[in-house]
């Protein structure tokens, strides 16, 4: 049994975006002062969040579900929970069973099938501190919270979202130690979960402290409220006025989001966009491929074209992960993947096709760079064994594979 197979219809789950759980996430109640508390409470965003459909009851009123989805997707649920926000939905038609916004929102009965694994990206041999990973030499990861604004289906770290678990960060100041001790580490991404869920002056307390030390060089945050919920930001200035006082000249903020459909980018979603920017933060994406979703080079080019419109740099096109109840349900296999992002580049100019197709496998970031005869072609961007660092490899090409470890060496 891997470490995370233990997931069951018998873990808890708690009440999704339970007040508690916002303003606790991964700190212990002495970690943040009653002031910061009695703010937090008064945020409407926050209100909002606690009206997100997460039963099958409500989700009825929004969109059709056949028979069998009625009798399974309560099964599904029961083991990874739904939520998703009031606006979120308003995005899908309802009307129609294949919608893009739909499949990674709404359970679906596919989630039965397990096959894959919960920890794709060997999470577990990298946590050095609860919540606290340290993979590549120069980056930490913090998993600050295991609460979002929405609960994706596709989601590679469905193991813990919504879910009863102990790899979200314990206490901040033993994270902040252990970065201050390593003056190699020159960058923190703070995730989760979604890192803005966090009040936003816990957001502060945690820029506060991580921008004293003199050897990060920025920072990142790793969310999806901007297209999932953009209310987070748009009715929050304090975040922005947040942001705006650490987003320095000489040290950045980031903003990692994952558009993964052109019809996440709207009116909200842009606003919110403008006004991250506006506050000094610089804004990267990271979308995932999925079937069903973004599985076509037209689709995928106009996302990357309309996101480098509203000012968002296209980052990464990542492989879906070989996730139980996520794989046979969302991955595009590696090769049919390589021809769509390949076609997709070729509708694209220079700055919208900046990103590159890659896998985050546990042996680090692997670029898939293409096909030529039966032979596929990588290359590592980032490696775990630093024996691998800009290591260019190839594997036999094999059309049904969707991960690295199901090609074979040639
Ligand atoms: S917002 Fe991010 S962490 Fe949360 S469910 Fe979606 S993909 Fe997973």
């Amino acid at each position: 049994m891997d470490y995370f197979d233990s997931i069951s219809e018998k873990d808890s789950v708690p009440e999704a975006l339970n007040a508690e759980y916002l303003y606790l996430p991964g700190m212990e109640p002495d970690d943040i002062p009653s002031h910061f508390m009695e703010d937090s409470i008064q945020l409407r965003w926050q209100d909002e969040l606690g009206n997100n459909v997460t039963t099958l009851e409500e989700l009825q009123e929004y969109v059709d579900l056949t028979a069998e989805e009625k009798e399974k997707i309560q099964e599904v649920i029961d083991i990874h929970p739904m939520s998703i926000s009031r606006y979120y939905l308003s995005l899908i038609d309802p009307k129609d069973p294949n919608d893009p916004i739909r499949k990674m929102a709404v359970p679906s009965v596919n989630e039965l099938d397990v096959s894959g694994f919960y920890d794709t990206s060997g999470e577990k041999d990298n946590t050095k501190l609860p919540g606290l990973q340290h993979k590549y030499k120069n980056t930490v990861l913090l998993l600050s919270a295991n609460v979002c604004s929405m609960y994706c289906r596709h989601c590679f770290r469905k193991r813990m979202v919504g879910l009863t678990n102990d790899e979200v960060m314990g206490r901040f100041d033993e994270a902040y130690e252990y970065i201050g001790a390593h003056p190699e580490v020159n960058n923190v991404l703070i995730s989760g979960g979604d890192s803005l869920i966090l009040p936003t002056r816990v957001i502060g307390h945690l820029l506060e402290k991580l921008t004293r030390l003199p050897h990060l060089d920025y920072i990142r945050f790793g969310t999806r409220m901007v297209l999932a919920y953009p209310d987070r930001i748009l009715k929050d200035d304090e975040l922005l006025e947040v942001f705006q006082a650490y987003s320095k000249k000489d040290r950045r903020i980031y903003l990692s989001t994952q558009f993964n459909h052109p019809n996440e980018i709207t009116e909200q979603s842009t606003e919110a966009v403008n006004r991250i920017i506006e506050s000094g933060v610089i804004v990267n994406n990271q979308t995932v491929l999925l079937k069903g979703v973004n599985d076509t080079p037209e689709i995928l080019a106009d996302l990357q074209r309309n996101l480098v419109r509203i000012g968002v740099n296209p980052y990464y096109v990542f492989q879906c992960r070989p996730v139980k109840r996520v794989k046979s349900h969302f991955q595009v296999p590696l090769a049919e993947g390589c021809r769509i992002v390949d076609e997709a580049r070729g509708m694209l100019d220079g700055l919208s096709k900046r990103f590159r197709y890659a896998m985050s496998h546990e042996r680090g970031k692997i670029e898939i760079l293409g096909i030529m005869g039966d032979e596929m072609f990588f290359k590592h961007q980032q490696a775990k064994d630093p024996e691998d660092a800009s290591r260019f490899f190839k594997r036999k090409l094999d059309e049904s594979a969707g991960w690295l470890d199901e090609l074979q060496e040639c």
